[in-house]
């Protein structure tokens, strides 16, 4: 990657992953499985709290398998997120299925229990319950997992969680990624720890994980010939991306700190400032801060968030709006939203600054002059 251009949020190796990598040359492991594998689905689970693992060759083909085990199919309605990224309703679609976007709400800008609820509610009264809820944790903060578990499991509907920017975060003590029946994370060159591309599925329930194990393999039936009873793909991680996986591991809690500092960094710098407010911190647990995202009231700051992304691109520094929210997509258009103004408005309004575990103070000192010089009023 250029050196010269500050990014969202680049790999940031520590320097403990060669070893691994070294090690799964000298023995010959270069092969989508091997101890690296197994030794990262165990950390992990260490990690995360979690009993059962699988890595992945990315966070989509977790919930892809996670979908797959839950016989989502044809005509299936499953109930997400709409302020989130594609991947967390792309594999909705690959099995055939359709989704149903709910709005977020304003404490930790992640899914509305209460809409949710809402939701679950008609459809119990309309007799046709959706298959599955895929609940997002967005930039690195849980949403309010509790009452959207307990309507999940009120109305028998297993709860999902898309935990790909949420590793480090706490929800009361917990990961989230580890209430529901499956999780999913991703180890994507710009998430907080990195494989280059990579993803985990955990579980509590071991049947779950061993079919997701054996789907991901190309669904090979215990037998010494090539045998298959049901379809599979080639999912499974390298035991190198593993290795590199266990030593970004190791260094997960510094991460988290350091993008915590840059957060505490650009709000002391910039809370002064008339119309910018900061993603809040909600009162149940960690943020870990995976990006830190601003948003930007036009009216009193005297531009608006495209302005000041523009000035930073002028510089060679990469931010990026609030996601785009599904149900304003054009590929998931004519697919039903249950409210959405909350994601319309933080998309809008919101911009994520510079974020990496490895950037430097100069470069933060830069993004804060050129957000400074933007506000005109
Ligand atoms: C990154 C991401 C994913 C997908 O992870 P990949 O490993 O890139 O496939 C899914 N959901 C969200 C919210 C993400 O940010």
């Amino acid at each position: 990657m250029a050196t010269d251009r500050v990014y969202l949020s680049p790999p940031h190796m520590s320097g403990h992953e060669q070893a691994y990598i070294q090690e799964a040359f000298a023995t010959n492991w270069v092969a989508p499985l091997g101890p690296n594998v197994d030794a990262f689905e165990q950390e992990f689970c260490e990690v995360v709290g979690a009993r059962y693992a699988v890595a992945l060759s990315s966070g989509t083909a977790a919930l892809h398998l996670a979908l797959r085990h839950l016989g989502i199919g044809p005509g299936d309605e499953v109930l997400v997120s709409t302020l989130t990224f594609s991947a967390s309703v792309n594999p909705i679609l690959y099995q055939g299925g359709y989704p149903t976007f709910i709005d977020s709400e304003t404490d930790s800008w992640n899914m509305n229990p209460a809409l949710l609820a809402e939701t679950l509610h008609q459809r119990a009264q309309q007799g046709k319950l959706p298959k599955a809820v895929i609940l997002v944790h967005l930039y690195g903060q849980s949403a309010d997992i509790d009452p959207i578990l307990a309507v999940c499991q009120q109305y028998g509907v297993p709860l999902i969680e898309d935990a790909a920017e949420a590793l480090g975060a706490t929800y009361k003590g917990k990961t989230p990624g580890t209430s529901g029946i499956a999780g999913i994370f991703s180890f994507n060159g710009n998430k907080i720890i990195t494989t280059s591309g990579g993803g985990m599925l955990v579980s509590d329930d071991e049947a779950l994980i061993s079919h997701a194990r054996k789907l991901a393999t190309q669904a090979r039936d215990p037998a010494p010939h090539y045998q298959h009873s049901e379809i599979g793909y080639n999912y499974r991680l390298s035991n190198i991306l593993a290795g590199i996986g266990r030593g970004q591991l190791q260094v997960l809690e510094d991460y988290i700190l350091a993008r915590r500092a840059n957060f505490a960094y650009y709000r002391e710098e910039l809370s002064d400032l008339p119309g910018i407010a900061f993603m809040p911190e909600a009162p149940w647990g960690r943020h870990s801060r995976w990006l830190t995202v601003i948003t930007i009231d036009p009216a009193q700051f005297g531009a608006d968030r495209e302005t000041v992304r523009l000035a930073l691109e002028a510089e060679n520094i990469e931010a990026r709006p609030v996601w785009k929210p599904m149900h304003l997509q054009p590929i998931f258009a004519g697919y039903e939203a249950v409210g959405g103004d909350v994601a319309e408005t933080l998309f809008a309004n919101g911009l994520c600054l510079p974020s990496g575990s490895n950037l430097h103070p100069k470069d933060r000192e830069r993004v804060v002059k050129i957000v400074r010089c933007c506000n005109t009023i």
